[in-house]
């Protein structure tokens, strides 16, 4: 077996006393709903228990900081009014100002980005860059907007929000539901409401080029996962050209994602969107199936493939998986039915804890989220100093950078995995809750 004595993969390389401790998670994993706020507040909870961190330090660093709610109420072109709320977390700072994306979907909660701007405080930390963890949310679904629609959505979003956000609070980036385009609206919107041709400073990431973004973002966290696909690979003597990879979404990142590794000789079987899964033992043909997406909508009626349900992509046999759609999918309801070696987590908490669990003792090793996702936010922390220094980075000195970061940092988690006898989840999180809760004692706890 390839992963035969690699105590990376857990199992039998526990520390000692381990045993009851994960009798402890247990319960607690009971009382625990599938969400990305359980996951974030159970990963974060074991980390913390490794770490020994007392119950005053725990709450501290388990936050947020701030946690804001606000309804707009836009007029859309036709004329109606209409209601939305949305919401602003800002997990923790300690490290700098709170980072990340902005969720548009129409069932998004308050919960939700709270745990995710949790993840996106571990993120930063893990990849190194001087920022915290934030998030933010519409509750709408931006599939049913014209593009009038959206800006008008997202400019009355930046308005009702404005004083959460800026270069020293809190910086947005795309996320589901919200892409480049929104960003250039928001720079707008904010340059336009102070009466200047630009903001003092960077006030999102993830802009057009041709308004101070950077080249390469777009495909940053996509590229992100690729590399350290490419390094898990490596470390396990696999080679990439012999994978058949599996992967859930086709989004921005699942769509870089397989462009990607494709061009490294990898054969993508499945892809699974909201609409269906197509699925070719051959290989798919990832130009066709993404201009197929472009006209459609979907990779649902995909002619060079087999048609299936969305759910059944967890099914087919493979080496490689990558969820890169929503939270929570993978769970103990389809927990066992995944045929794969590796996991690589290219979306925010695919995996639920009690799923994280059954798969580690499956022995299918696991790269999580916050190393294997976190390129989007390592070219968004390029282009904030690129902005605030008024510098233009070339784009080969952006992928180097990149592949340079991905690789470092997941020898940094894999090798303190194998020292510690843990999973590579462990490992990233202690490492990242470690250097967070520094930063807090470097800080001081007095007022
Ligand atoms: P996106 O909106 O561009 O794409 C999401 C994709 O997932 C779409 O193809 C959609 O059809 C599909 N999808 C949604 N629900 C699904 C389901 N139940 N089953 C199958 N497919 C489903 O979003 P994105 O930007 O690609 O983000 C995807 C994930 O990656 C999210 O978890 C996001 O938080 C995470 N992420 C994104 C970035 C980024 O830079 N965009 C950075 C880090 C992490």
């Amino acid at each position: 077996m390839y992963m035969k004595g690699r105590s990376v993969v857990l199992g039998n390389n526990r520390p000692e006393g381990l045993g009851n401790f994960r009798q402890g998670a247990e319960i607690k994993m009971q009382h625990l709903k599938n969400g990305i706020l359980q996951t974030s507040v159970h990963n974060f909870e074991r980390a913390a228990t490794r770490l020994n961190l007392n119950e005053s330090i725990r709450r501290k660093v388990l936050g947020p900081a701030e946690k804001i709610e606000i309804k707009i109420n836009p007029v859309l072109p036709g004329g109606k009014v209409s209601n939305i709320s949305v919401f602003v977390v800002r997990h923790n700072d300690a490290l700098g100002p709170a980072k990340g994306g902005i969720r548009m979907t129409s069932n998004v909660t308050l919960d939700d980005i709270t745990g995710l701007a949790m993840e996106m405080t571990w993120k930063t930390s893990l990849i190194d860059v001087p920022f915290g963890g934030g998030k933010s949310g519409i509750c709408f679904d931006p599939a049913t907007l014209s593009l009038d629609a959206k800006e008008v959505i997202i400019r009355a979003f930046i308005r009702g929000a404005r004083r959460h956000i800026g270069p020293e609070i809190y910086i947005p980036a795309p996320d589901m539901g919200t892409d480049e385009m929104d960003m250039g609206h928001i720079r707008d919107c904010i340059s336009y409401s102070d009466g200047i041709s630009i903001t003092k400073g960077c006030f999102v990431t993830g802009k057009p080029v041709i308004l101070g973004g950077i080249v390469g973002r777009r495909e940053a966290t996509g590229k992100g996962v690729v590399y350290i696909v490419l390094a898990m690979c490596e470390k396990l003597e696999l080679d990439i050209t012999e994978m058949q990879v599996v992967i859930q979404g086709f989004g921005n990142v699942g769509s870089v994602v397989a462009a990607e590794i494709v061009k490294c000789g990898a054969r993508v079987i499945a892809i699974a969107d909201i609409t269906g899964a197509v699925v070719n033992p051959n290989g798919l043909d990832i130009e066709a199936l993404s201009q197929y997406v472009r006209q459609v909508g979907g990779v649902k009626g995909f002619k060079k493939a087999t048609n299936v349900e969305r759910a059944k992509v967890f099914e087919v046999d493979c080496d490689i998986l990558i969820p890169a759609a929503a939270d929570s999918q993978i769970t103990v309801e389809n927990v066992n039915k995944i045929k794969t070696k590796i996991i690589a987590e290219g979306a925010n908490a695919p995996t639920t804890p009690r799923a994280d669990q059954i798969l580690n003792e499956r022995n299918i090793l696991l790269i999580p989220d916050i190393l294997c996702n976190a390129g989007g936010v390592f070219v968004s922390y390029l282009e904030y100093t690129q902005e605030t220094q008024r510098e233009q980075m070339a784009l080969a000195q952006v992928k180097q950078r990149l592949a340079e970061r991905m690789q470092q940092r997941f020898n940094d988690v894999y090798d303190f995995a194998e020292e510690k006898g843990l999973t590579m989840r462990e490992a990233a999180m202690e490492i990242a809750v470690g250097k967070v809760v520094e930063a807090v004692f470097a800080r001081g706890l007095l007022p």
